[in-house]
């Protein structure tokens, strides 16, 4: 199930078993940069954008095969016009977080090392003195010069940025309970800074780019107070329990499934075979299905093998293996035995309610008055 995934990027191939996935605005912004190029610079301009993605995706690949190190499954690894994203399924620990945010910038580090022989300083000396509309670089010149620049800009100590993950794992490791928010707190000065930089030398693209940095941080921070979160609560808390689902035996078929969606307002309902879960039937599957295969059993439509997790596990193991398992619901068994199901919204918006309670001051018991 790809409920979570943009449906905007493109598979492309995988490497050591994670998918590699090209997002939709990359693919344009390439075919955009080549077309504006001279006719007979275009092939060159290819050529060296492929090349520059493809030191992104190997600093990408970098983060990953550390995370695997760890135990950490990596999803996929998307392009986008602005770098790599490599989605990787759960929080790593302060050690393993700060060697799987320093091996992308040290991939750069590598192959800026593995050109050094093939530059010519003297030519690089002459170039960097020379008017732009003169400047000449060599095809390895450019990748040498991009690959420091990614190593260097990804090392920059905001969070989401490598250097801010660095940034948070050794404030982690020097025992600060709240790294993600001092972490945070540099990176959204740093954005300022650099933002107030920006408008001075009139740059408006490191303008844009604070400001997408400033997002990433806030986001992070967001992310990091959600986990601490669902540390503190337990899958029990959220669960619906069997007896409050609405269930439908598998030989239901969709047009029948379909009335029975009139009358719920459950977003799903549960398919059972005897009194063993099948799986679950989500509300838009019936209604796409109703108008064309009515008379089809609802079992055709069913998401089952869902990832099962103990009503007893912190609400953190829930989430991590339903995003692992790409997946938007999870059986909850207690001793192994059925007890009902977590669904990934129903924890979202719990969360998010409990996030949003604790930035309110603890009040007295309210006594709501009875209407008349
Ligand atoms: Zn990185």
């Amino acid at each position: 199930m790809n409920q979570h995934r943009s449906t905007w990027s493109i598979q492309v191939g995988s490497v050591a078993s994670i998918a590699i996935r090209i997002h939709v605005t990359f693919l344009l912004l390439f075919a955009y940069f080549v077309y504006l190029s001279p006719a007979d610079a275009r092939l060159n301009e290819a050529l060296f954008i492929t090349a520059v993605f493809g030191c992104v995706l190997a600093h990408e690949l970098g983060h990953a095969l550390v995370a695997r190190y760890f135990g950490i499954h990596t999803n996929d690894i998307t392009l986008y016009p602005f770098g790599g994203i490599a989605s990787i399924t759960s929080q790593p620990a302060p050690k393993a977080e700060l060697a799987i945010a320093l091996a992308g910038p040290l991939v750069n580090v590598l192959v800026a090392l593995l050109l050094l022989p093939s530059l010519d300083f003297s030519h690089l000396a002459a170039v960097s003195q020379a008017p732009p509309e003169e400047a000449l670089l060599s095809f390895q010149e450019k990748i040498f010069i991009a690959n420091v620049s990614i190593g260097l800009f990804n090392l920059l100590p905001a969070l989401p940025m490598d250097g801010g993950r660095v940034l948070r794992a050794l404030l982690a490791l020097c025992n600060s309970k709240n790294a993600t928010f001092i972490a945070a707190r540099v990176s959204k000065v740093l954005c300022v800074l650099m933002a107030l930089g920006a408008v001075l030398i009139g740059q408006p693209i490191l303008l844009l780019i604070s400001f997408i940095i400033f997002i990433g941080a806030v986001q992070e921070h967001v992310r990091a107070e959600s986990r601490s979160l669902a540390e503190a609560f337990l899958v029990e808390d959220v669960m619906v329990a069997k007896e409050n689902l609405e269930t439908l035996p598998h030989g239901t078929t969709i047009s029948k499934a379909l009335r029975a969606s009139f009358n719920s307002l459950q977003p799903l309902f549960l398919v059972t075979v005897g009194d063993e879960p099948q799986g679950v039937v989500f509300r838009e599957e019936i209604l796409e299905h109703a108008a064309t295969t009515p008379d089809d059993y609802i079992s055709a439509i069913v998401f089952r093998d869902l990832p099962a997790v103990d009503a007893r596990a912190p609400l953190s193991q829930a989430l991590a293996l339903l995003e692992e398992e790409q997946s938007h619901v999870a059986l909850v068994t207690r001793d192994g035995v059925f007890a009902g199901i977590a669904s990934y919204d129903r924890v979202a918006d719990f969360l998010l309610m409990k996030g949003v309670r604790n930035h309110f001051p603890p009040e007295e018991e309210t006594e709501w008055p009875t209407p008349p």
